[in-house]
């Protein structure tokens, strides 16, 4: 593509009813041409939190893995565990808060499956094509399952994050095509910084550091620099705010997540497309639970082959709409990154830098 040739971003706009079933075929019709007949379908998809309802409804994903199967391909649906401790740290524990929020191999009609294995580590590094600004990886470790499928379709709840203000496909696929140790690269940029004089000497981090990285000394707390792997979970915790965000972290991550998103993508050359739904739109993300209250109206289904335009696409969108509730009378073309502090069109800008797709687009409505 030129660069100066805009990218088709299709869009089924809910205008009308949330006519999703109509609205996925529409779409669907549009990108298919990522899958051929007998592909194994990495069908990407976050399955919730345990105690968040916002994110994406089990028939929304079904309906894709059904048109997949019309295809004549292979779906499973798929994501990798987390970098933090809770009910998705392995994929047994991740399974059984899929299940609780309704997603199992009977509701989905194929299978699920974890892609980074039990513990969160089954990858394989993979080199990141070009680096711009000042990121510091130059590889990825992508999660085996979703490395080893023919073709990727990846199933976007689109919503604010508390560190990368805007969550779309880039942060989809960067954070969660990837092994712990990659999310724990990209996280380093947010490694809290230490304020020792706040300790009181609780103890709580290292209670809650499963990975076995703090310690208390003559009542202070004590960091492994080399073992921690970054899940802030101390950072959140800490009731004397101890730790605080290095300064300019949530642009470095967004950076790093278009780093991250670019190798984790390199596999697939044109065998992937995105969905995006822009419903549900919270403050925050699907791994906070609960993640706020919807911040605009219910906006429709977007459809890409590229990851950039169809996250401007969904950005702009929102931007144009009027926020709702307490978000009334809040202004901005960007008000996911204006309520979590950061510009999130860093994410976009990087992406674009590193050739992954184009910030013009062209949106085009199917409704039929
Ligand atoms: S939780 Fe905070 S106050 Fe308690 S030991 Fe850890 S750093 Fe210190
Ligand atoms: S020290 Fe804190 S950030 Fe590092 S791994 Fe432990 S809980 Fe996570």
């Amino acid at each position: 593509m030129k660069a100066s040739e805009r990218s088709e971003v299709f869009f089924f706009p809910y205008d009308t009813g949330r006519a999703f079933l109509r609205g996925l075929k529409a779409l669907f019709s549009s990108i298919a041409a990522v899958v051929s007949e007998g592909d194994s379908v990495a069908v990407k998809v976050h399955m919730g939190e345990y105690g968040g309802s916002t994110y994406l409804r089990p028939p929304l994903v079904r309906r894709v893995c059904d048109l997949i199967k019309e295809a004549g391909a292979r779906p499973f649906v798929t994501d990798t565990t987390t970098l933090y401790p809770g009910r998705r740290f392995t994929a047994r524990q991740y399974l059984a808060t899929a299940a609780f929020n309704g997603f199992t191999e009977e509701s989905m009609g194929v299978p699920i499956i974890i892609a980074d294995g039990e513990q969160g580590y089954d990858g394989e590094w993979v080199d990141i094509p070009g680096r711009v600004s000042d990121c510091s990886l130059d590889k990825v470790k992508v999660a085996s399952e979703i490395l080893n499928a023919d073709s990727m379709i990846v199933l976007t709840h689109v919503k604010g994050h508390p560190v990368a203000g805007f969550g779309g496909s880039i942060k989809n696929v960067a954070m969660g095509c990837v092994t712990k140790e990659s999310k724990a690269a990209q996280h380093r940029v947010n490694r809290g910084l230490i304020a020792l004089s706040k300790c009181t000497g609780c103890g709580q981090c290292v209670e809650a550091c499963l990975f076995g990285c703090m310690s208390l000394h003559e009542e202070k707390m004590a960091r492994d620099e080399e073992k921690c792997m970054n899940c802030n979970r101390c950072l959140y915790l800490c009731p004397e705010d101890v730790f605080s965000l290095p300064p300019r972290a949530k642009e470095r991550l967004q950076v790093y997540l278009a780093h991250s998103a670019a190798g984790a993508l390199s596999r697939f050359h044109s065998k992937v497309a995105f969905i995006n739904f822009v419903q549900d739109v919270t403050p925050l993300c699907d791994c906070v639970a609960p993640s706020g209250l919807p911040v605009v109206p219910d906006i429709g289904i977007l459809a890409s082959t590229d990851v950039v335009a169809i996250d401007r696409a969904s950005l702009d969108l929102i931007g144009q709409s009027k926020p709702v509730g307490k978000f009334a009378g809040i202004s901005s073309p960007d008000i996911l990154g204006k309520l979590n502090g950061t510009d999130s069109l860093v994410q976009m800008r990087a992406a674009q830098e590193l050739g992954l797709g184009n910030m013009e687009y062209e949106l085009k409505e199917r409704r039929q």
